[in-house]
């Protein structure tokens, strides 16, 4: 504990950066604020584009041990950080439900293991990527995957520690150092994951921490020449301007933005499960890039389905994310739920109508909603909301299913309900999107690509895809002649 040690939810937390293995302080401060209740939590360090300077200087000063450290050795040591975030795994989950809102019994069961599993995964993972050489009249083409250098991750705010560990993980393991900047609505988990990472053994400045807005420090990390590797998940406007200060050095970006994805329910469909599936969609209310916000329903069923649905989201708890019982917590900020707030009122002002919601529930929370008779064209039916706002239309057969589903500029996910396996293929063929759940939603295995096409990103990440991102391949050919042993 140190003077400026926060206490967040009985957990102590470092509000300063992490820069070469020391907290290093700025001159400002910003206030990290509970969603639950609107209460500080503390006073953030304000990163200045000197502190970001820093943190790539150490990045890159710490690239060429961490890069000969033997792989198997890196994988020993983000076991470690598993192990870490397993024995404070409670600690983990009560601070980020304090940060960001989530629901903490999400957290427990489902966030940090995966937490924990991201550095699993990757570090094993690692292990395996050595291909059989190739061999072309005697000469043998060997690939190898150099880690690329110092990378920048800049991640969001609706699941910090896992979008962050999704990118760490990977970039470690390869043998790349990091400088990650958390979202200035949720900085707290990532200070704590320092410190597990320092316990673990991992060397300093191979992982950093830079808190602040993206407004004040996101260029100096972003347009840095030293800088190898750019991963962003966020939102479409600043992914043009991260794309715009990477461009003189042609700094490769990968980047995993917003959607507006389909659920598509077929009259053939298990009614029962389609509406569960929709009903999940309000899950951290509805503040998940993935989630299906657009409901496509098969007019022949539609009214059957409303009515199951109805009464479905009117059984869901809202209220303090900490509870057991609760199914929707907050939202992250007053700021998003004005925006979300507006949403709702322009589409209603447009024609729709809201069967359940519309409203907000008090100054944190809105009201999980449905919103009909909403026009193909209209705001609500192309722009991501980002809360607990559905939108429902018809169909009256699989061509116009497809047309609605696929008619907007983004492309990250679609779910369909179906009992029609070869309707299934048929439509999953169809659409564009990087991820299609059939009869399930959220399910995902790591070694799978994982990224959104048109507006929803550029790149996919997960298992091979994100080490050919995290590492400069490189195919060595070696001839049969020209040794001196003649061999
Ligand atoms: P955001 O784009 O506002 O911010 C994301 C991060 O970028 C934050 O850390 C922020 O500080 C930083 N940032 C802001 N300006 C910057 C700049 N000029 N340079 C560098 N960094 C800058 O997004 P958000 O509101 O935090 O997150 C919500 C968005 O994220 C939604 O659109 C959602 O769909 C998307 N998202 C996508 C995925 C995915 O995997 N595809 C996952 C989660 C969230």
């Amino acid at each position: 504990m140190t003077e400026h040690t926060l206490t967040v939810a009985g957990v102590a937390v470092d509000p300063r950066h992490w820069i070469g293995g020391e907290r290093v302080a700025s001159a400002g401060t910003f206030t990290d604020v509970s969603p639950i209740d609107g209460r500080a939590l503390g006073e953030i360090a304000r990163g200045t584009p000197a502190e970001a300077a820093a943190a790539v200087a150490a990045a890159k000063a710490a690239f060429p041990a961490w890069a000969a450290t033997p792989r198997a050795e890196r994988a020993r040591i983000l076991h470690a950080i598993a192990d870490g975030v397993e024995k404070r795994l409670e600690e983990l989950a009560i601070v980020e439900t304090t940060d960001n809102g989530a629901l903490l019994r999400s957290h427990r069961r489902g966030v940090m293991p995966r937490v924990a599993h991201n550095f699993r995964f990757f570090a094993d993972w690692s292990l395996t990527l050595d291909h059989e050489d190739f061999e072309t009249r005697g000469h043998t083409n060997h690939v190898s995957w150099d880690p690329a250098g110092p990378c920048v991750l800049i991640t969001p705010w609706n699941a910090p520690l896992m979008l962050a560990t999704w990118k760490i993980a990977p970039a470690l393991a390869a043998g790349n150092t990091v400088v990650l900047k958390p979202a200035e609505w949720s900085p707290l988990t990532a200070s704590l994951l320092a410190d597990i990472a320092a316990e673990a053994g991992l060397p300093a400045g191979v992982l950093n921490v830079v808190q602040g807005y993206g407004s004040e420090i996101g260029d100096a990390l972003t347009s840095h020449p030293d800088v190898r590797r750019i991963s962003f998940t966020g939102s479409v406007p600043t992914a043009r301007r991260i794309a715009a200060s990477a461009a003189p050095h042609l700094t490769p970006l990968s980047l995993e933005l917003g959607g507006k994805s389909p659920l598509l329910v077929f009259a053939d469909a298990d009614l029962d499960l389609a509406v569960d599936l929709a009903v999940e969609q309000y899950d951290n209310a509805g503040q998940v890039c993935l989630a299906a916000t657009r409901i496509l329903v098969e007019e022949t069923v539609a009214e059957e389905f409303t009515r199951r649905f109805v009464a479905k989201a009117g059984a869901l708890v809202q209220g303090d994310p900490r509870e057991e019982a609760t199914d929707i917590g907050p939202t992250i900020h007053p700021r998003q739920l004005d925006r979300i707030d507006g949403f709702v009122r322009r589409a209603v002002e447009a024609g729709a109508r809201a069967v359940i919601g519309g409203h907000r529930v008090d100054e944190r929370s809105y009201a999980p909603t449905l919103l009909t008779e909403v026009a193909q064209d209209s705001e609500i039916v192309q722009e991501e909301v980002f809360g607990p706002v559905l939108t429902l239309q018809t169909f009256a057969d699989e061509d116009e299913a497809v047309r609605l589903a696929d008619d907007t500029r983004f492309g990250l996910a679609a779910t369909l309900v179906t009992g029609d396996r070869e309707r299934a293929d048929r439509v999953t063929g169809r659409l564009t999107a990087g991820t299609v759940w059939v009869n399930c939603f959220f399910v995902r295995d790591l070694k799978a690509p994982f990224g959104g096409s048109r507006h929803s990103g550029v790149g996919r990440e997960g298992g091979t895809w994100s080490f050919d991102f995290y590492c400069d391949l490189k195919n060595t050919v070696t001839a049969p002649k020209g040794w001196n042993d003649h061999g």
